[in-house]
């Protein structure tokens, strides 16, 4: 935890284009875009992937994927992809759960 990038964003002590935020999650720009938009919502609790999650992470899974629909309404979004990738070969660099939203629209 004390070296996660994504605990050090949660915490303001690297800078990030944030799109959303509340007690529980935060939501911001992915640096490296694979598409026009690319946003990465994230749980501030630390959970290193979805092979670490719990029964008593489940409401907080959902409100990862309500956040998404959320911004992608705000943002106008017809279409887009959700993802996690999970562990070094299924393409997980960052060690703190989060859900990539895509979408090809400007
Ligand atoms: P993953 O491969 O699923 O672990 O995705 C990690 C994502 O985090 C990649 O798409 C990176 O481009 C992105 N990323 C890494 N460092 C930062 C950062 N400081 N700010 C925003 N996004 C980042």
């Amino acid at each position: 935890m004390g070296d996660c990038i994504f605990c050090k964003i949660i915490f303001g002590e690297i800078p990030s284009v944030k799109i959303f935020e509340n007690d529980k999650i935060i939501a911001f720009n992915d640096i490296n875009p694979k598409a026009k938009v690319h946003i990465l919502i994230v749980p501030k609790k630390h959970i290193e992937s979805v092979k670490h999650l719990q029964a008593i992470d489940k409401e907080l899974v959902g409100e990862l994927i309500l956040s998404a629909q959320q911004i992608a309404k705000e943002k106008n979004l017809e279409g887009y992809k959700l993802l996690f990738n999970v562990g070094r070969e299924g393409g997980q660099l960052v060690d703190h759960l989060h859900l990539h939203l895509l979408s090809p629209e400007w």
